[in-house]
């Protein structure tokens, strides 16, 4: 019973910060049970139909990522999740990248703060897959930025658009006066 206290306590905390350092870039923390999120091999498949220019080409895009069962069975590993949410004025194609960069940087954040209360598994997913290279470092060569990289949602089979819907974000296509980015940290 004292357990189950203090880990409440400690998500609590770690909410807090979570909310507090997503704030700082204007960002949004939602909380979410790993329960609430759907994981299927569709998903996936929508990287590749319309294809996607980065599949098969960045190592943390499909198909270079593990099976979309292995993620579904992963995801049972974590108590908790928070769906991060960055709003954005529309932009240009060839800015996109702005609003990702923000994204990642602040999900990277996130995952520090997690992982310096205590919260040891913290994973952090952002949409968009990793571009922080112009082209992505051929498979037989190490990723030149490992610790800042993050795979998509999506890559893995995560429906995250289904999340943010139950979850009352607006989204909406074609986008509106806005755009929504959404990242994912795993506790
Ligand atoms: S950091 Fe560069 S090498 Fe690593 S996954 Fe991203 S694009 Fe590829």
């Amino acid at each position: 019973m004292f357990n189950y206290w203090r880990n409440k306590k400690k998500k609590r905390l770690l909410l807090s910060l979570l909310e507090k350092k997503a704030a700082e870039a204007n960002l949004a923390v939602i909380v979410v049970s790993p329960k609430e999120i759907t994981v299927h091999e569709g998903v996936r498949l929508k990287c590749l139909v319309p294809q996607c220019e980065y599949y098969g080409v960045c190592r943390l895009c499909p198909p270079n990522l593990p099976p979309v069962s292995e993620i579904r069975a992963a995801l049972s590993y974590f108590q908790q999740a928070y769906l991060v949410v960055l709003r954005y004025p529309p932009v240009a194609r060839e800015e996109v990248w702005k609003p990702e960069k923000i994204l990642l940087d602040t999900v990277n954040e996130l995952e520090k703060v997690a992982w310096s209360k205590g919260f040891y598994r913290a994973a952090g997913l952002v949409v968009g897959g990793c571009k922080l290279c112009e082209r992505c470092a051929p498979l037989h060569e190490p990723c030149r930025h490992p610790y800042r990289a993050r795979p998509s949602p999506a890559g893995l089979g995560i429906d995250i658009t289904m999340l943010a819907k139950r979850k009352g974000i607006p989204l909406s296509w074609p986008p509106g006066d806005e755009l929504i980015f959404l990242g994912l940290l795993l506790v």
